[in-house]
């Protein structure tokens, strides 16, 4: 099934029309109250965490989609909020990590199905410093956390396209260095 915003939104959320009809690729138009509602990209954040060694902080998700999996820590942006506090919050709420430096790195678009509705991301992935890995705690909607080298990871444990690529090009640069 198609799940796509503009094949599964029927009714206006404005009024409730049902002359609530695609208006190009990427809106939906009301022709009964001129509502024009935009089918945009979710900001979303991924923290690449680090040991000492160079090991990298993978999270095993506690909430769909993908229960179970593998993840980087992170989440959406809140409205009105930057993608940095975003980081900073994320590792804060699922960890309790303090974080004390960010570099931002690369984005990647995302899609994936969310109670029957295709979801479009732009996912921002960050090098993050903490203050400290001791005392970690998984939290929020997280499971557990571990630290990988390359050769402890199989990439089909992380089946989000975007975080697979940012932990593939993590690894890869951490080659080059
Ligand atoms: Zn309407």
């Amino acid at each position: 099934m198609d799940t796509h915003p503009l094949k599964v939104l029927k009714y206006c959320p404005m009024c409730g029309s049902e002359k609530f009809k695609p208006s190009g690729e990427r809106s939906l138009k009301c022709g009964a109250c001129g509502f024009h509602f935009f089918i945009n990209a979710s900001a979303a954040v991924a923290a690449l965490v680090t040991d000492d060694t160079g090991k990298l902080m993978l999270v095993t998700r506690g909430v769909e989609p993908d229960y179970g999996k593998l993840d980087l820590p992170g989440g959406f942006v809140d409205p009105m909020e930057t993608v940095e506090d975003t980081v900073r919050r994320e590792l804060h709420e699922e960890l309790g990590l303090k974080v004390t430096q960010l570099e931002y790195l690369f984005s990647l678009p995302n899609e994936y199905e969310f109670s029957g509705y295709k979801v479009f991301t732009l996912d921002f992935a960050f090098k993050v410093q903490v203050e400290s890995i001791e005392n970690l705690k998984a939290m929020d909607d997280i499971l557990a956390y571990r630290f990988y080298s390359e050769d402890e990871l199989d990439y089909n444990d992380i089946p989000a396209p975007s975080i697979n690529s940012f932990v593939r090009r993590y690894f890869e640069r951490l080659k080059k260095d």
